[in-house]
């Protein structure tokens, strides 16, 4: 079983059980509520932290860099 709860914030994955962040206190979400993508490396970059939305090209996930920090949006589009 991989983990199912993500902490928006920062990216950590905790067990399932787990409610909040261990690091910031942030309420976590569940993995397979948000989309796969979460804590998940795109592109060999981006870290996905968070789903931001969804729109008409598809998916949008919060990223960030996994060695300069900055934050980005990455979209994922739909295959239909
Ligand atoms: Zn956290």
């Amino acid at each position: 079983m991989p983990p199912t709860n993500i902490c928006p914030r920062c990216g950590d994955a905790y067990e399932d059980g787990v409610a909040f962040c261990a690091k910031d206190g942030t309420r976590l979400v569940s993995a397979g509520q948000t989309g796969d993508l979460i804590g998940t490396v795109v592109a060999d970059r981006y870290r996905i932290t968070s789903r931001i939305g969804e729109g008409g090209m598809g998916q949008v996930y919060l990223g960030e860099h996994v060695r300069m920090k900055r934050k980005s949006a990455i979209t994922q589009r739909t295959v239909s």
